[in-house]
């Protein structure tokens, strides 16, 4: 008996932290809502295609290392797909088949014409040389080759991937099509077709965001303490734009841990110290804490900007801010969900809070294909709109139906592809 049990509850932690059940046990409330028939729930929940591919790599030994290499299209009903790719040592394939239905439910509500997709790569980027990187980022391209397109599928940076490593993919696509076909990625450098403000697009959406929901409780930024997970793309410049807000940001963190300054950190400070010396390691006039230590600190506002599963049923009733917006993708799970939804704490979710990369990812498919580029100002004043607009939307359904952020945000979204997907009926 007593052994049994201790199956399930261990059977139950590892759904707990499967990202891919995490998602479909949000869209499975979201379509009780919606009321969405069996069929077409099924057709939603489920990816559209998954593709898994090895990729040689000769490396600067001389010897061939062979790396494991995803890309998941979970939905294209409203467009090309759409998504990131992560270079990490422990992706797996239901994490990618999660983020790329993230992608989709993302995408849908800030109302951007894309499906969702994602990549990942089985590496640690940090033991390749930039040689082995760039042999196998156009390894990896040429074996998914067969599924994208400007018109398919679009990649984009995520964890470990950047700017350099976009330059590479569309090199190697254009050298495959013998064109040089910048909308294949986005989030490429300025010079090669990226946009302006694409950048510090996710990080701004972030601010934005925070913005809104400080609204809806009647909280200003000058009285919020803030604690941002994370000091990348989306914590460093999200922490930066919450400061420049007026936001008491006391607490930012990196793999090495977090640091704390009870009156505030001085961002520009930290970020030209992370530039500096690659770590947050060391920076003076902070005490230094451990872990995710941090997300236990007592502020207002948490803004989880690193990785999946970071506010669990483990440590989800020592997180004491009363909102939380989602810079990462799936950093709170279901089981957490539930319990700050019992404690009445506001989360914003991350196809919210953090679609405002993939927003200014359209804007760059859009100039790219065009071929006329706008100013920076243009830029984030449409980000701005597309954010506000997607925060209204998704209020006014979590009141209607009277349900948490994240589930309104699912409704919001899940409404929007079943609407394409009835409309354009089955290819039988
Ligand atoms: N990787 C980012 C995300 O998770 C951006 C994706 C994109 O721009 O396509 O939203």
């Amino acid at each position: 008996m007593s052994t049994g049990s201790a199956v399930a509850s261990q059977a139950s932690q590892q759904d707990e932290f499967n990202p891919f059940l995490a998602m479909a046990e949000r869209f499975d409330v979201a379509a009780d809502h919606l009321g969405l028939e069996p069929g077409v729930r099924e057709v939603l929940r489920a990816p559209d295609r998954e593709l898994i591919v090895s990729i040689p790599v000769v490396m600067d030994s001389g010897q061939v290392r062979v790396f494991k290499g995803y890309r998941v299209q979970h939905n294209y009903l409203r467009g090309p797909a759409k998504g990131g790719i992560r270079f990490a040592p422990d992706v797996h394939l239901d994490e990618v088949r999660a983020l790329a239905a993230w992608m989709t439910w993302k995408c849908s509500v800030v109302n951007v014409p894309f499906g969702g997709a994602k990549g990942g790569v089985v590496v640690n980027p940090r033991e390749l040389s930039m040689g082995e990187l760039e042999r196998l980022t156009r390894r990896y391209t040429t074996a998914i080759m067969d599924i994208l397109g400007p018109d398919r599928d679009v990649p984009a940076p995520d964890m470990n991937t950047n700017e350099q490593t976009m330059a590479w993919i569309m090199d190697t696509y254009s050298m495959h099509v013998r064109r040089s076909t910048t909308a294949i990625v986005t989030g490429k450098p300025l010079s090669l077709g990226g946009s302006l403000g694409r950048t510090e697009a996710t990080g701004r959406g972030v601010m934005i965001t925070c913005r809104e929901a400080l609204r809806t409780l009647g909280m200003r930024p000058e009285n919020t303490r803030a604690v941002v997970q994370g000091s990348g793309n989306v914590g460093g410049i999200g922490a930066l734009l919450l400061h420049r807000e007026g936001y008491k940001v006391i607490s930012i963190s990196d793999i090495s841990g977090a640091i704390v300054n009870d009156k505030g950190l001085d961002l520009p400070a930290v970020l030209t110290w992370i530039r500096e010396h690659g770590t947050l390691e060391k920076f003076p006039e902070a005490d230094h804490i451990e872990g995710t230590a941090a997300l236990e600190l007592d502020c207002d506002l948490l803004v989880p900007c690193a990785t999946e599963n970071q506010i669990t049923s483990r440590n989800v009733d020592d997180v004491k801010a009363k909102l939380i917006v989602e810079g990462a993708n799936g950093p709170t799970t279901a089981a957490a969900d539930k319990r700050l939804e019992e404690r009445g704490v506001l989360v914003v979710p991350d196809i919210l809070a953090n679609a405002g990369g993939v927003t200014v990812s359209y804007f760059e498919w859009v100039q790219d294909r065009m071929g006329y580029f706008w100013t920076e100002e243009i830029v984030n004043s449409r980000l701005e709109q597309a954010m506000v607009s997607a925060f209204n939307d998704v209020d006014r359904v979590r009141r209607r139906y009277d349900v948490s952020m994240r589930i309104a945000s699912y409704i919001v979204a899940i409404e929007r592809v079943a609407e394409v997907y009835k409309l354009r009926g089955i290819l039988g």
